[in-house]
């Protein structure tokens, strides 16, 4: 219906149609204030009623302790690559980032301009250290790590043990896609244009999906993530036997209404990012076309 594709882009993502359909109607009149939200005074009662509607339900979602505030900002999550340490340490003071992948790896590059930074531990993006090997620093502000790597597909399975230090994560491509015990955290943050909005089917199942497809293939597929931290949101995988085929899987995905399925340009392949807006048909569909695709070229 609505022409409307199976849009498994990383971000911007994916939103419900009728999500859509209702800012469509709220665009021309919002409960009868005869504007929209992008006409209204941004300090007058229609707008504060809106925003403080969002903060409850984000407060409800995720049982947000009390004494956390929650900020609306502009930026996107880059600007909290800076932020952070900018409000949180001194030029002489020392931070601890966890590097597990291509965003946390920028978030303390972006860091080092701003305060020491003690890389505590780096991956092989493909799975997490083991916390034993961390080198954490006694007088560390925060440890700063990334809970999912959009771009390799590596997800924390639980908030890590950093020993009464302020833990703040980017929570970007995996936020309010499982509860979070937000009071183990001195700070998330998350870009909103991945998850945000109502949640659609399950997301393990919708992941399970993509992982058994690509494990039912006789290694036609390989995804390259250690299975213990493999992401639920992103799923990246590649067809290890003929690379040159991977560019026809992502064209004639397309054809079929599948679209963005290209891996980050950093590290080729193919990636499927299914946020909680994704239909579970839409999974199965590619699960599908996976199938035949092997089979055809197997
Ligand atoms: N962190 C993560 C984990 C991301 O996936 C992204 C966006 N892909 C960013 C940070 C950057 O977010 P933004 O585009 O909102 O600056």
């Amino acid at each position: 219906p609505h022409g409307r594709v199976f849009n498994f882009s990383a971000g911007p993502a994916v939103l419900p149609v009728e999500v859509l359909e209702q800012a469509q109607a709220d665009l021309l009149n919002w409960r009868g204030s005869g504007m929209s939200v992008m006409e209204m005074s941004h300090r007058g009662k229609e707008f504060q009623s809106i925003i403080d509607a969002a903060e409850a339900d984000l407060r409800a979602l995720l049982s947000i302790p009390d004494n956390y505030h929650v900020l609306f900002m502009q930026g996107g999550a880059s600007t909290q690559f800076s932020a952070i340490p900018l409000n949180l340490a001194g030029e002489g003071d020392t931070v601890d980032y966890i590097v597990t992948g291509s965003w946390s790896k920028k978030a303390a590059s972006e860091a080092k301009k701003y305060c020491k930074v003690n890389v505590a531990a780096t991956g092989d993006n493909k799975s997490i250290p083991a916390r034993d090997s961390w080198n954490l620093s006694a007088d560390a502000k925060y440890v700063h790590y990334c809970d999912n790597e959009t771009i390799q597909g590596v997800e924390f399975k639980g908030a890590p043990d950093v020993g009464g230090k302020v833990l703040i994560a980017d929570m970007s491509s995996n936020f309010l896609s499982k509860p979070v015990d937000v009071s183990k955290y001195g700070i998330i943050y998350a870009g909103a244009q991945k998850n945000i909005g109502p949640a659609g089917v399950t997301i393990v199942i919708k992941a399970k999906v993509l992982y058994d497809a690509i494990a039912g293939s006789n290694g036609f597929y390989n995804s390259p993530v250690d299975p213990a931290v493999r992401s639920l949101m992103n799923v990246p995988f590649t067809i290890p036997s003929n690379p040159d085929l991977e560019k026809e899987f992502i064209a004639q995905a397309a054809k079929q209404g599948m679209i963005q399925l290209k891996g980050h340009r950093s590290v080729g392949g193919m990636r499927a990012s299914i946020y909680n807006s994704m239909p579970l048909d839409g999974v199965q569909q590619l699960a599908a076309f996976m199938q035949k695709f092997a089979a055809q070229h197997a």
